[in-house]
């Protein structure tokens, strides 16, 4: 392990501060770290909450805006999971995010693409791809859990059990 990603294991990143968040082996290279996420009452299935917006981009039709919620399907509590005007290289270091977020007009579930089944299990991949830690300084290090630079979600369909990627947002 190098020292950026010794840096950035060194906890969850705040952004899951909110749910447990545990630290296990997924697929990918060596500069991500991946996180299996629970609800503090320990429901390990739920609602992703989300707005599915048009993209412009050719070929893509659209994609699930963020902030991305998760709410318990065993307690009904719903916690952020990701916000790319707070987490993230970019948010933290320059306040600053290049990602279009949800309009707040519309929240919807978003449904498992087998069987429509609304509840899923998820796990959270965060990538650290910073080369030039000199230019971080103290404070900057201390806070590597928080500077990834891309983060992706795993979701797992409670009901059939297929697999699906939710969006990879660049924060850096
Ligand atoms: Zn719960
Ligand atoms: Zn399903």
């Amino acid at each position: 392990m190098n020292r950026t990603m010794e840096l950035a294991s060194a906890r969850a990143p705040v952004a899951l501060h909110g749910v447990r968040a545990e630290r296990f082996d997924g697929d990918g290279d060596s500069a991500t770290l991946w996180y299996r996420i629970a609800c503090p009452c320990g429901g390990r299935r739920g609602a992703i909450l989300s707005e599915y917006l048009p993209s412009e981009m050719a070929g893509w039709e659209g994609f699930w805006a963020d902030p991305i919620g998760f709410r318990c399907a065993d307690c009904d509590r719903m916690r952020t999971l990701f916000d790319s005007a707070r987490h993230g290289y970019d948010a933290v270091l320059g306040g600053c995010n290049g990602n279009r977020q949800r309009t707040g007009e519309e929240e919807e579930e978003l449904p498992c693409p087998a069987c429509g089944g609304l509840r899923h299990g998820v796990a959270a991949a965060y990538r650290y791809d910073i080369d030039d830690l000199e230019s971080l300084g103290e404070d900057g290090l201390r806070q590597m859990p928080d500077l990834f630079t891309s983060a992706g979600f795993e979701l797992a369909c409670a009901d059939c059990g297929a697999k699906q990627w939710l969006g990879d947002w660049e924060t850096a």
